[in-house]
């Protein structure tokens, strides 16, 4: 949905990396920094919104956070699937995985390439130390649930 011409990733490097140190959950400011709605997409309306950074409200940030499938009961404090509900209902206890933005249709992919690029290994290893903290679930139970549920 972005436009063919993106944020370039050099010119926004030290905003990006606050974003992605911060505890809480990035989507919302990832959109803000990308190119916004590409004219030629399919919307059925008559407004120009080509360059709008708008939420769409499609919940894919919602529905892919690992902290609320480990806490689902947070989801029912809000029938709103955007960003700003998010970060209502996450705060603090993001657990800075990059999820969100990588399934967000209004971040530019020259974000999520940078992401996948060049955080992603920090992340695995935040997640690999998780794994031997007893404070933490078991993220192999995590797996074995989900697998069951499915
Ligand atoms: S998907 Fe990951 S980065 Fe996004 S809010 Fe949830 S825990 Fe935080
Ligand atoms: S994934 Fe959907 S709901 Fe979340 S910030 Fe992006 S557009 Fe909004």
């Amino acid at each position: 949905m972005p436009q063919r011409i993106q944020t370039d990733v050099e010119e926004i490097e030290g905003i990006l990396n606050e974003i992605l140190n911060t505890k809480s959950p990035p989507v919302g400011r990832c959109r803000l920094l990308s190119s916004g709605f590409n004219p030629g997409h399919a919307l059925n309306i008559t407004e120009d919104i080509s360059g709008h950074k708008e939420c769409i409200s499609c919940g894919n940030c919602i529905d892919i956070c690992p902290f609320l499938f480990r806490e689902p009961s947070r989801r029912q404090k809000t029938e709103q699937r955007t960003s700003m509900a998010l970060e209502s209902i996450v705060g603090e206890d993001c657990d800075q995985c990059g999820a969100c933005i990588l399934v967000c249709p209004q971040v530019d992919t020259t974000i999520k390439n940078y992401v996948v690029n060049r955080r992603m290994v920090e992340v695995m290893s935040r997640l690999e130390q998780r794994i031997g903290d007893e404070d933490e679930l078991d993220l192999d139970l995590f797996l074995e649930e989900a697998i069951n549920q499915g």
